[in-house]
């Protein structure tokens, strides 16, 4: 058999079964066999892809690991994509800290040490003038999300240049994992403009660019390009910026999104999930959102941008806007957020009140009396016992969201907000902990997870092309994430909804997300005369394809 004469320009023999988009390994049917070369190259018996997953089930078992189980799947990925998403979609609870955190952490650490071999493009600022040229040596023509950072701030980790890769790649999977959106559409970049951590600087397995991080004019220049390139050589894709350092996250989001579709999940995913629990908790509390008063611990990337979301919200249930404001505080490692300060950045300005500038949290709680407090400072155990009584004796409910991550940097653990609250805590943080027993009665403490925002904004934002991404959509998201909750999650005090339905639960916050990009006029496709069909027609789905 020719190349010439294979039907739909499919590779052959071993080139067809070292491309992970189109390889079955052992589920090749006999006609495919005959017809890509394919006899003799595998043994006789012909697989189902339920047999191809038990396989992987039970070489999963055999390892100790969860770093041993990231390294098997992502190996699985290059040799197998179809069967890599059929695994990670079979069970996303158990799955998910796997390919995304916490795991995927740990994995950036050592990066260098356990790369297999390269995924997604490497942009090294000593390439400045070429970027283009370089997006275009991937192999797929039509990218439609790029999830892309610079390596400065993993997760909580730090800066780990180049090693910080594995967000992006972790990030991508849960975009096709968590909502379908087709991953040979997908796009990690690594930004390479060096980096400031000796110990990879020192390390022989460190692949990135060896030199200190550029900043200033040349960085802004470099991701100018970058921004550029992409809308010349992919231009109906959407760029999500993820693990910038709070000094260039802020302004890039500022500078690019009004002028290109692209967003960022650290502030507006962070945000909408935020959102979404707040709104989930007031269906248990019963009062309204225009009475709720809100303290941040931490004024940073993640405490701006709800407190500008969550603010929006409160206008859109008819506080005007300044009001709305003025009911989100914000407290820093200064003490509060007040007008007299003159240490502030513009986007903690619109937070900033008249008042004393307390240093001390509680003391703080004693004066503005907040319904919820939201803990996004990485300062662990900083919801004392002091702060949690205060909360409860001044709140039937009080809402307590430490949300800061890893679970060893969280303001409180689920046990101390319940046991210091008698139960009556509405409980959510960016870690998970397990369920509490208070009394005769479990508790289950929900996770605040950006998994439940970005990827059903991103099938909506893929599906209808969207020109822009704005925070009207993240507030829709957010709404329809709460929706989802049922009245007996909220009885078991839960206000996100169970993991375990992540993806049916993307389609509906998608479909709710398209109606509002239809409506904002931001779509680039025809609005369809039934959006959820429209949405489930363009999901990718983990099955193989018949390739004759
Ligand atoms: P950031 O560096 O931008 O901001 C940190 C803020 O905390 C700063 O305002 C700083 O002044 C303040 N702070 C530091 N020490 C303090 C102290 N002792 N007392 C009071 N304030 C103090 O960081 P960020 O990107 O906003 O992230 C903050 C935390 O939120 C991280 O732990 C991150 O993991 C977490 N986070 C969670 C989610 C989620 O769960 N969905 C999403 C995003 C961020």
């Amino acid at each position: 058999m020719t190349k010439a004469s294979v039907p739909g320009g499919i590779p052959t023999g071993m080139d067809l079964m070292q491309n992970p988009r189109l390889n079955k390994g052992t589920a090749f049917t006999e006609a495919e066999r005959e017809a890509f070369g394919l006899i003799g190259l595998m043994p006789e018996g012909i697989d189902t892809e339920e047999n191809r997953l038990k396989r992987i089930m039970l070489q999963l078992a055999k390892k100790s690991t969860d770093m041993g189980r990231y390294i098997f799947l992502q190996s699985l990925a290059d040799n197998d994509r179809t069967l890599f998403y059929k695994t990670i979609m079979s069970d996303p609870v158990r799955f998910m800290p796997i390919v995304y955190t916490p795991t995927v952490g740990a994995a950036c650490q050592t990066y260098g040490h356990i790369m297999r071999r390269p995924k997604g493009i490497y942009l090294g600022i000593n390439r400045k003038g070429r970027i283009a040229e370089i997006l275009r040596h991937w192999p797929e023509k039509d990218i439609r999300f790029i999830v892309v950072t610079d390596g400065e701030r993993i997760l909580g980790l730090g800066d780990l240049g180049t090693n910080g890769m594995g967000i992006p790649i972790g990030k991508l999977n849960l975009y096709t994992a968590c909502a379908g959106v087709p991953p040979r559409m997908t796009l990690p970049v690594m930004i390479d403009v060096g980096t400031n951590n000796e110990a990879l600087l020192r390390d022989p397995l460190y692949m990135g660019l060896k030199q200190s991080r550029v900043r200033g004019k040349d960085y802004d220049d470099f991701l100018e390009e970058f921004v550029q390139a992409v809308q010349e050589v992919f231009p109906r894709c959407c760029i999500q910026f993820e693990d910038f350092a709070n000094v260039n996250a802020v302004p890039l989001l500022e500078r690019y999104r009004n002028r290109v579709s692209c967003f960022n999940d650290d502030i507006q995913g962070t945000a909408g999930v935020a959102v979404a629990g707040v709104l989930a908790a007031l269906r248990i509390t019963g009062k309204p959102l225009t009475e709720q008063r809100f303290l941040f611990l931490g004024a940073g990337s993640a405490g701006t941008g709800i407190a500008n979301l969550l603010s929006q919200v409160m206008h859109q249930a008819g506080l005007p806007l300044e009001e709305a404001r003025a009911r989100c505080h914000l407290f820093d490692i200064e003490g509060l957020v007040v007008e007299s300060r003159n240490d502030l950045a513009s986007f903690q300005r619109p937070f900033a009140h008249k008042g004393e500038q307390l240093r001390s949290f509680a003391e703080a709680i004693e004066a503005l009396k907040p319904t919820g407090i939201i803990g996004v400072s990485a300062v662990a155990k900083a919801f004392t016992q002091e702060v949690i009584e205060a909360m409860a004796r001044l709140n039937e409910r009080p809402i307590v969201f430490p949300y800061s991550n890893p679970t060893s940097h969280a303001e409180c653990t689920a046990e101390e907000a319940y046991k210091w609250s008698e139960g009556r805590a509405i409980f959510a943080s960016g870690s998970p902990f397990p369920p509490v027993r208070i009394g005769d009665k479990t508790l289950v403490p929900g996770q605040g997870n950006n998994v439940y925002i970005f990827p059903a904004v991103g099938l909506a934002v893929y599906a209808t092309e969207a020109s822009r991404v704005t925070d009207g959509m993240f507030i829709t998201a957010a709404r329809a994430v709460a929706e989802q909750v049922t009245q007996a999650d909220l009885d078991a005090g839960l206000i996100y909804p169970p993991l375990s339905g992540i993806l049916e639960a993307s389609v509906q916050v998608a479909v709710k997300v398209a109606a509002e990009i239809f409506k904002e006029g931001q779509a680039r496709v025809p609005e369809p005369e039934d959006i959820e069909l429209y949405i489930r027609s363009r999901m990718w789905r983990p099955s193989y394809k018949q390739l004759l």
